[in-house]
């Protein structure tokens, strides 16, 4: 079989500058590292978890002094403020230390017994993982992956997305310098490289992506029955009573909206406000995003380029059907002419399910608001979408969001704050958000399959 293509061209989102050609895995190469992971990982199963943790711990330390470096190529790479970019190579060293902690606990053997039996019921590794990742959080993503599947036992082939090519290769080099050989393996390409992975000899598959390549990857893994951890994305809702805090709904909702140009899974896609305070809210929105600065991800600024060409034009469509079926366009939703790939950051109300912007994950730095007459209102157009990964709720009255967190379909609910929680939680979503974990005893154990072994007592 011959590639399509020889070569990535990785660019530099805030210029359009080509950064580097990376060569993309040949068929052979794909073959052979799924074969060296294969063959490493009866080994390295063997290898005691306290000597897995003990590697891990290099890994870490590697990190933490290369932080500066790997950031910078984040930012180059996807257009990300360099502070932000900081903030995702510390969060990783965060992700590395709480799975650790959690490990000993997750793979433990439980031992059971009745008056007649004795039962262990062991944690096995599955094999050989392929980590299939994208682009808008190119370290934290495949590391929360990697990191959980290594400590449970199992060998990775990892495949960073093809427009973040230089991260996935830093991590890559840190896990050899300390990793025998084989462990973990990288592969470097698009859909054709994914789809040769997926044909390969792997145990499981653990994605994030969208939906698309989601169902595809689903359907290819029912034929083998394959194991997967899939994360499709979301829609996120944000609901605002009439007795919200006004003024931090509306800091959250530029935050939340616009944070990393509004490419994460749980950025603040949709905003139900009530009718009643709804123009008071759109005017606190507005003072708030005028402030937001954007520009060259290693300048001072709130917000960088979208990472790609392609990213940039779904979301002008989006702005602009939005802007031809009636939705009024309060600020920004402009292509910023010139070098990179911007657009000024949009505060658009008005809109309704018939807008795209509303149904379809938009993916790009838009604040987005519906007048709602009421909570109930809200909870039933929060979750009239396929998605079911986050949602957050802003009132003063902490029983009444208790009360509609119990009735939205989402896997992370915030009250008066974002999704996260408390540290070794899961990240979780429903409905076509996907399914699995990350982080938590949970995420730990999906990355083994549980082995019972029983005899007389
Ligand atoms: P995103 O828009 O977030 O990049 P994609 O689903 O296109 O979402 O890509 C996520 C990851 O999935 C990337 O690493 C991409 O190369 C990979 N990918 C795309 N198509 C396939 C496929 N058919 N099989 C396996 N991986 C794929």
């Amino acid at each position: 079989m011959m590639l399509k293509q020889k070569f990535i061209m990785d660019h530099n989102p805030s210029t359009g500058e080509i950064i580097e050609k990376i060569k993309i895995s040949s068929p052979g190469e794909v073959a052979s590292c799924v074969k060296l992971a294969r063959k490493a990982s009866k080994s390295w199963f063997a290898v005691p978890l306290k000597n897995r943790i003990a590697l891990l711990r290099k890994i870490e330390k590697d990190i933490f002094k290369t932080k500066d470096l790997i950031a910078r190529t984040i930012s180059v790479e996807m257009g990300k403020p360099l502070k932000h970019s900081i903030a995702e190579v510390e969060t990783v060293l965060n992700t590395i230390d709480v799975n650790i902690k959690l490990s000993e606990e997750a793979f433990n053997t439980s031992i059971h017994k009745d008056k007649n039996l004795i039962t262990e019921v062991q944690r096995i590794p599955m094999g050989v993982i392929a980590v299939i990742t994208p682009w808008n959080y190119p370290v934290d993503i495949p590391i929360s992956f990697i990191i959980p599947a290594l400590l449970a036992g199992n060998c990775v082939v990892f495949k960073p997305s093809e427009f973040t090519p230089l991260s996935g290769k830093h991590i890559y080099e840190i896990f050899n310098r300390h990793f025998p050989k084989g462990v973990v393996n990288i592969i470097q390409g698009a859909e054709e490289v994914g789809d040769m992975i997926l044909a390969s000899d792997i145990d499981m598959i653990a994605f994030v992506g969208s939906r698309d390549t989601g169902k595809r990857i689903f359907a290819e893994c029912a034929g083998r029955v394959i194991r997967m951890i899939l994360e499709l994305g979301g829609k996120d809702p944000m609901i605002v009573l009439k007795d919200a805090d006004l003024k931090k709904a509306a800091e959250y909702a530029v935050f939340g909206a616009l944070k990393n140009c509004g490419q994460i899974c749980t950025s603040v896609e949709r905003i139900y406000v009530e009718d009643k305070v709804a123009h008071q809210f759109e005017k606190l929105v507005y003072d708030e995003i005028r402030k937001v600065k954007i520009g060259d991800a290693f300048d001072k600024i709130d917000v960088g380029p979208l990472a790609n060409e392609q990213q940039r034009g779904i979301v002008l469509r989006q702005i602009e059907e939005a802007r031809r079926k009636g939705a009024r366009i309060l600020h920004g939703g402009n292509k910023v002419e010139g070098r990179g790939y911007f657009i000024e950051p949009a505060l658009i109300v008005d809109v309704s399910e018939k807008h795209d912007l509303m149904t379809e994950e938009t993916f790009g730095p838009i604040v987005a608001i519906q007048r709602v007459r009421n909570a109930e209102d809200a909870i039933e157009k929060a979750n009239r979408t396929r998605f079911g990964l986050g949602a957050t709720i802003w009132t003063k009255n902490l029983k009444k969001a208790k009360e509609i967190a119990a009735e939205l379909e989402a896997g992370m609910i915030g009250i008066n704050k974002g999704v996260s929680g408390v540290k070794g939680t899961p990240w979780v979503g429903i409905k076509e958000s996907g399914f699995g974990y990350h982080g938590s005893i949970d995420g730990l154990k999906q990355f083994t399959h549980p082995k019972k072994v029983s005899y007389k007592n």
